[in-house]
């Protein structure tokens, strides 16, 4: 189904098409007809899926009803304001040559701009938007349509009592909208109950199965490296030999300095993004990422989180993330809208048992790859551990390997050194099927726990 079938205002029309957007999205697909229907909808989706049309195309056609207005008439709540003037941005692309304006009321901007603001969309973040509204510079009363996004990052930040104290202050809201990565969990379910009435709920991509959480068209990929000096090296060879555009996630911004530096010396260019930078240095790294000065973005997950960059063709996880989740976040910054994409990560010792779990969470395997003279071994096949383990008991134990048994045992031991070490370096395919046997399982099992619940409940 396209866009036409939703009889849009021409100009809106036009502007979507003038953005390459030829059909709509899944999650715009589902939410258009009843948002435009004024219902409130309650949105399961993750970034890189197009939910961010999916909220401004109805909200933007409520405010051409009446005409520009120069009074606030929708109220888009977002976590940070990177997404707050990411949004704002494409509001302006999809009411471009209208008389509609949009308005940001975020951290770090100009407070008497934002007392003077003159807009009928307005971006905010909750801090920010608590001062404004205290100071009388916006008057809740006018706010027709409430849309909150990402609203379990808004819980991660501690937002849950402002954002519910902020949307009982707008007493003349008919329409509200709440989306998040995920529908899970008791803050999302309050907020739901206590915002929404009688929502229409959509999820794309969450919740059920986990492997609808990463792109359709992604490829992941990991490396073993024997230290983060490793890291750099294997980061600076796949550098050397692509040439599009890349995210770099690394843990904390100390990793960004030290990534920084080697890149340099190494002769690359590209920007940084941190926690702690300032709005203004914020803004610089992410326009030279956008704007192609940089092709390279190193960042950290707060810093990078929900950001639209565009045409990302390589996510390099520098140091995997702890939770799963994190994974799919950042998996999402490329692969988005149909396009395909690759997440590359490099992985010590002591990160396989985290990677193991990401691919039972994503229900996806993760190719292992090599680069000769670079990568660590792949880990220890179980026979080779269990080698170890038994040279290591017969010398405690004094027996020496010295009687008959011992000796074809030792044979035998040799035998399979000789084997392990002979395949050391080359995929590992007997883990790679065991991994896929184990994974195959869980999903049995999943499915299998899921048609009990559904059979304990029968009148569902
Ligand atoms: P979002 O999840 O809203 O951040 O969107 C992710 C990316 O998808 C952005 O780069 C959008 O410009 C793009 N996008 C949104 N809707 C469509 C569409 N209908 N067709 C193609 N690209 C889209």
């Amino acid at each position: 189904m396209g866009f036409e079938n939703f009889a849009l205002p021409e100009i809106i029309s036009s502007n979507i098409a003038s953005l390459g957007w030829e059909k709509p999205t899944h999650i715009q697909d589902l939410v258009l007809a009843p948002a435009l229907e004024g219902s409130d909808i309650l949105g399961g989706a993750p970034t890189g899926t197009g939910k961010s049309g999916a909220f401004l195309i109805p909200a933007l056609v409520q405010c051409l009803k009446k005409g520009a207005t120069g009074v606030p008439r929708v109220l888009i709540l977002e976590p940070t304001r990177e997404l707050g003037l990411q949004i704002c941005e494409v509001a302006e692309k999809l009411s471009f040559g209208t008389e509609l304006s949009c308005g940001t009321v975020i951290g770090g901007g100009d407070r008497e701009a934002q007392r003077d603001l003159v807009a009928d969309l307005v971006v905010a973040t909750p801090g920010r938007l608590g001062e404004v509204l205290r100071k009388g510079w916006l008057d809740p009363d006018s706010i027709e349509m409430l849309i909150i996004d990402e609203a379990d990052r808004m819980l991660d930040l501690g937002f849950y009592d402002e954002v519910k104290g902020l949307a009982s202050r707008l007493v003349n809201r008919s329409q509200t909208m709440l989306f998040s990565a995920t529908l899970e969990g008791a803050g999302i379910q309050g907020f739901a109950s206590e915002l929404l009435n009688d929502p229409f709920e959509v999820r794309v991509g969450v919740g059920g199965e986990s492997d609808e959480k990463l792109p359709e068209l992604l490829k992941s990929r990991a490396y073993y490296a024997d230290s983060p000096e490793k890291k750099v090296s294997i980061l600076l060879h796949l550098l050397s030999t692509t040439r599009n555009r890349a995210l770099i996630f690394v843990r904390t911004k100390d990793r960004v300095s030290l990534l920084a530096g080697r890149l340099k010396r190494a002769g690359f260019t590209f920007a940084t993004l941190q926690g702690d930078f300032s709005q203004a240095e914020r803004n610089a790294a992410i326009s030279r990422f956008k704007e192609g000065e940089v092709s390279l973005l190193i960042a950290t997950d707060v810093a990078a989180r929900g950001l639209d960059l565009p045409e990302v063709q390589w996510v390099y996880n520098f140091d995997l993330p702890r939770q799963a989740i994190i994974y799919v976040h950042r998996a999402g910054r490329t692969a988005r809208a149909g396009a395909s994409g690759v997440v590359v990560s490099f992985v010590e010792r002591s990160e396989i048992a985290t990677l193991e779990r990401i691919e039972r969470y994503t229900g996806r395997d993760i190719e292992r790859r090599q680069i000769k003279g670079l990568c660590a071994a792949f880990p220890l096949a179980p026979e080779e551990k269990t080698l170890g383990r038994r040279s290591g008991r017969a010398a405690t134990q004094g027996q020496g390997g010295f009687d008959r048994k011992g000796k074809e045992e030792e044979k035998k031991r040799v035998k399979l050194r000789h084997r392990v070490l002979k395949n050391k370096g080359k995929p590992d395919f007997a883990a790679k099927r065991a991994r896929k046997a184990a994974l195959a399982q869980a999903r049995e099992e999943k499915k299998a726990a899921l048609a009990a619940k559904k059979a304990a409940k029968p009148n569902e």
